[in-house]
């Protein structure tokens, strides 16, 4: 295939400083739970962005010293020149493949509680620290600040010395101390470093010129700004002080990599914010440098792409997550390949990664934070080991992801649906509030499905055991996924609620096939991820008086680590949904329910004429069962494996469902793996 001419715009070439960047995919900076812990890991995974096309590909936020310790977060580190063989591999790995290394070096201030070094955290001014620990920073001295201008500089020295090519300055995401200098908020300083917008950009302009002096003349120098903290007047916006800077530093970096703030806002979700949401805030920069200008706004569409540099508005389009869903997209452009991107579905799974302390995964992308440990490549996959047929039965997430993978090993492949159209809970979800963009797990892995010679794809088919038996197939993998319980179990109740059998119950199942409530619901959710405020926004959008009663301290708690808690939070409220937190539903009666405290079991009586249990889900275990039972039937069947992939073995994350359906095709046949250890390899900490 060829590329589309009116992409060509998007692989010229851009120069940076002394460098020339060779397309305009640039990999902006982005966390992955496997920072300095897991060096081989990031390195594989950022070489990926490298051989998929990204012309830049730069490292998450790197501390530059001690003082400035994100633990338990892990994330790079260049402290002292220890750390430079380590960082060496990730530079190397990205330059292997043609593309510039960007490190994004950074001391954090009163974000960084040095909770593994013990450090006292510093600031601009005698402030608190960010996190909730019960600490304080103290104010920085001049001699602190000389201190951090000098670790700032060798840190860059150390970044060249390890291979990086372009050099960051950090003040964005409230989280660096240039961009604490910067801000009213925390700049309490009446030396020359406070006060004016002059002064408090002081700090900043210092460490864009020892950079440069320090290693600009091989190095570019790139800063990365948040243009705007949605905060109105409040903090930095594009419309005064945000722009004031830009305006202040034009030409001082080689590059401007520019975003909004905070985190929760730059990495919005699609269920907050659509593709290319940021250009409001960032357009003016391109007038005010002549620098080039990187931006993000989950880009996926080339047509968006070429519209953002047409338009003037990026000359480079920068990316995370539509780089994590598909390292390769910049190649699939490139080779014509439009309906090959995997299209990230905007869902901060990848996000909750670096929360949870864990190599990022992504719901898209099964092989993300794979690469090194399984040894897993998004486009490369090994031949079938055998000339064996396939049966997978489900379509959903699992089904399909594990009917793709083995028909790209080239195993022959029926993949057999009860509903008339494939999707699993991808077709009820996606069609929920906000989540329509969910619908590519399934377009993807279908479109995919359907150009494939080796896939027999039928939905509408319901497959019993008998069904199965006779297929003819040496290797079955269920997928048959799960339903939400109906008796209320789930984290807060180990027996079902009182009352749970009556018909006033309603599951989330209900509710998305269109069996409705009347009148005041009740949603209780003990489930805590993004189902149950979705469900609660559906119902109070058909205009029923919706209370939220969750156990948790907040809505949708787990979302805390997708960075969506604080939107859903604001949505719910702003859309008059009552809400009862930290309260269990201790009985369902006819005309209402009872609350308990978590922690009193006071009672507390709520009118009601509907409740929606969203707790947990059961498995549909009963082919697995029935088939698992009669060994001598598949014996004689000739099928050699019986395996449950997905929510019909361990419910889940969509994200969970695709990987089990990717992992269980990788290993099929596969003989090398050793089932008494660990199933990846694993990178050992060194001892000196
Ligand atoms: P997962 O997330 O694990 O992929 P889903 O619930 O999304 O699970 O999808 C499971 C799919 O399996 C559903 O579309 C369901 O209709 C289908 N299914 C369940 N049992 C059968 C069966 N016996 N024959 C065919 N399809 C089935
Ligand atoms: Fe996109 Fe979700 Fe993958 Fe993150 S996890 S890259 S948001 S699809």
């Amino acid at each position: 295939m060829t590329r589309d001419p009116r992409y060509d715009i998007l692989f010229e070439p851009v120069p940076i400083g002394p460098l020339t960047a060779r397309n305009r995919f640039y990999q902006v900076p982005h966390c992955n739970g496997m920072g300095h812990r897991l060096p081989g890991a990031v390195a594989a995974m950022r070489g990926m962005k490298a051989e998929g096309g990204w012309a830049v590909v730069a490292t998450e936020e790197c501390e530059i010293h001690p003082s400035s310790d994100f633990s338990p977060f892990s994330e790079a580190r260049l402290w002292d020149d220890g750390d430079v063989a380590r960082m060496a591999r990730t530079a190397e790995a990205i330059k292997a493949h043609g593309s510039l290394a960007a490190i994004e070096i950074s001391h954090n201030g009163h974000e960084a509680v040095n909770r593994f070094t013990r450090l006292p955290s510093m600031a601009v001014s005698d402030v608190v620290v960010l996190a909730y620990d019960p600490a304080q920073a103290y104010a920085m001295s001049k001699r602190d600040i000389a201190d951090v201008r000098r670790w700032h500089r060798q840190a860059a020295l150390r970044a060249r010395a390890a291979g990086f090519d372009i050099i960051y300055v950090y003040a964005a995401h409230n989280l660096s101390l240039a961009f604490h200098f910067l801000n009213r908020r925390y700049n309490r300083r009446s030396d020359e470093y406070g006060g004016s917008l002059e002064n408090r950009t002081r700090f900043l302009r210092e460490l864009l010129e020892d950079t440069r002096e320090a290693v600009g003349d091989t190095c570019a120098v790139a800063i990365r700004f948040a243009v705007d903290e949605l905060l109105g007047d409040a903090g930095i916006a594009a419309g005064n002080e945000g722009r004031d800077v830009v305006e202040m530093l034009a030409e001082l970096p080689d590059l401007w990599d520019v975003n909004v703030s905070n985190w929760a806002n730059d990495s919005v979700t699609a269920r907050f914010g659509e593709e290319g949401a940021q250009q409001p805030y960032i357009e003016f920069v391109k007038q005010v440098t002549s620098k080039p200008v990187v931006g993000v706004g989950r880009f996926t569409s080339p047509d968006a792409m070429v519209a953002q540099v047409k338009r003037g508005v990026l000359d480079m389009i920068g990316a995370a997550r539509p780089s994590i869903a598909d390292p390769f997209l910049p190649n699939k452009i490139a080779e014509g390949r439009i309906e090959d991107i995997r299209e990230c579905i905007g869902c901060n799974v990848c996000v909750s990664g670096d929360y949870t302390l864990t190599p990022l995964r992504c719901t898209q992308n099964p092989t993300m934070g794979e690469e090194y440990r399984r040894g897993w490549h998004p486009e490369r996959i090994a031949p079938a080991a055998s000339e064996a047929r396939c049966l997978v039965v489900g379509a959903g997430p699992a089904g399909l992801e594990a009917a793709l993978a083995l028909a790209q090993r080239g195993y022959a492949v029926t993949l057999a649906e009860r509903a008339p159209e494939p999707g699993g809970r991808i077709n009820l979800e996606s069609a929920l509030p906000g989540l329509a963009s969910y619908a590519r797990v399934r377009d993807y892995r279908l479109g995919q499905l359907r150009r494939m010679a080796n896939v027999d794809l039928y939905p509408g088919s319901e497959l019993d055991a008998e069904n199965v038996l006779e297929f003819g197939a040496q290797h079955v993998a269920l997928a048959t996924g799960a339903h939400w319980r109906r008796d209320g179990l789930g984290r807060q109740h180990w027996q079902p609620i009182p009352g749970a059998d009556s018909g006033n119950v309603y599951t989330p199942d209900d509710l998305m096939r269109s069996k409705l409530p009347e009148g005041r619901v009740v949603v209780y959710d003990d489930d805590h991820y993004y189902l149950g405020g979705v469900l609660a926004e559906l119902l109070v959008g058909k205009g029923h008086p919706v209370t939220l009663v969750t156990p948790a301290p907040d809505v949708s708690h787990w979302t805390h680590n997708t960075l969506e808690q604080m939107h859903i939070e604001k949505r719910v409220r702003s859309l008059g949904i009552s809400v009862v937190n930290q309260h269990a539903l201790h009985t369902i009666g006819a005309g209402g329910v009872t609350l308990s405290c978590i922690y009193t079991d006071v009672p507390r009586e709520l009118a009601a004429d509907a409740v929606v249990l969203v707790t947990s889900r059961a498995p549909e275990t009963a082919l697995y069962d029935r088939l698992d039972s009669d060994t001598e039937a598949l014996a004689g069947a000739g099928i050699q494996t019986l395996t449950r992939i997905g929510d019909c073995l361990a419910p889940g994350t969509i994200a969970a469902a695709v990987y089990a359906g990717h992992r269980y095709a990788r290993e099929l046949e596969d003989t090398s793996l050793d089932p008494d250890g660990a199933p990846f390899r694993r990178e050992y900490v060194e001892l000196p």
